[in-house]
């Protein structure tokens, strides 16, 4: 029994610890990058369904990782919620991303909005008020070119005080938009208790939109309700004609997926821009 511990320990133990240390390794790696800034912000334009016109941006994060080059942010956000960074994060897209947009308008490019994504983290720990009033202030972003997504689980998670903060967002003048819509637990209640703009339709509708009459029948009742409460719909992760179409039937306004493009680096935003819009 006493080799067999020893087996055990020489063996096992030092599995675990080199995981850990990975892990450990991973986790200075992100407060390194948090501290000097490695992160890029790529950019997916939306359009309007009907003129095809650009309406908006929304600015999705990539880590600058010195081995693993730019990693996705599906590979490092829920890590970063667990050790505690991600509010840093955001708060890095919330500054980039604002500069970036007036940087734009400046530039002659369309004043259109620019969406950010904020975890719940950062609803909970942050004063996000402040720091989404101060990111304005210091960009010279006009507020309301300001969307700030949030997902139904980031609604339910951060309970009463949340009211207050969305109602002290909405003073500022940006704009509120719930992501993923229709996967989460069902918000209609929030719909009337927050001051939500903009529903996101989630890609998982979409993409069953062509084969699932389910799908279909989900889409319209969102849309449908969108009209009624003056809410504006983006259906998300657009890829074919077909999708388009149906959704364009179905009164959605505005789109974004890879069928108008993928999310651009910055260069190639500006590109894409000067391709597509004409003053
Ligand atoms: P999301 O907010 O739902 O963003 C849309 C994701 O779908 C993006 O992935 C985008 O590249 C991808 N996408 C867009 N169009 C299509 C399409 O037509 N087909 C397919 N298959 N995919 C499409 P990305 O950039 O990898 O971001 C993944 C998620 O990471 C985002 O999902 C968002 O939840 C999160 N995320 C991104 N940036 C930030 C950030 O700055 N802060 C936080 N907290 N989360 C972020
Ligand atoms: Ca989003
Ligand atoms: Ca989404
Ligand atoms: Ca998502």
């Amino acid at each position: 029994a006493k080799s067999r511990g020893r087996g055990f320990t020489q063996y096992y133990i030092p599995m675990l610890e080199s995981r850990s240390t990975r892990m450990l390794m991973q986790e200075q790696l992100l407060r390194q990058a948090v501290e000097r800034d490695e992160f890029e912000l790529h950019y997916q334009p939306q359009i309007h369904m009907h003129s095809g016109e650009l309406a908006g941006f929304e600015a999705l994060v990539r880590w600058k990782h010195p081995d693993r080059g730019l990693v996705p942010p599906d590979e490092f956000i829920g890590f970063a919620e667990n050790r505690g960074l991600i509010a840093a994060v955001d708060r890095w897209v919330l500054n980039q991303a604002c500069r970036q947009a007036k940087a734009w308008q400046d530039a002659g490019h369309p004043a259109v909005p620019m969406a950010i994504n904020l975890s719940a983290q950062e609803f909970r720990q942050r004063d996000v008020v402040r720091e989404v009033a101060q990111a304005l202030e210091d960009s010279g972003l006009d507020a309301g070119l300001l969307h700030i997504e949030l997902t139904e689980s980031t609604l339910m998670l951060s309970g009463g005080q949340m009211s207050e903060t969305l109602q002290d967002l909405k003073a500022l003048g940006v704009r509120l938009a719930i992501d993923d819509f229709g996967t989460g637990y069902s918000s209609l209640a929030y719909l009337r208790k927050h001051p939500i703009d903009l529903l996101k339709i989630d890609r998982s509708f979409v993409s069953d939109l062509t084969h699932n009459p389910d799908a279909q029948a989900i889409v319209g009742a969102i849309v449908q309700m969108g009209q009624s409460l003056h809410l504006n719909i983006v259906a998300e992760g657009v890829e074919t004609q077909a999708q388009q179409q149906l959704l364009k039937d179905m009164g959605c306004a505005m789109m974004q997926g890879f069928l108008v493009s993928a999310p651009l680096p910055s260069d190639q935003a500006q590109h894409w821009m000067s391709q597509h819009c004409h003053p």
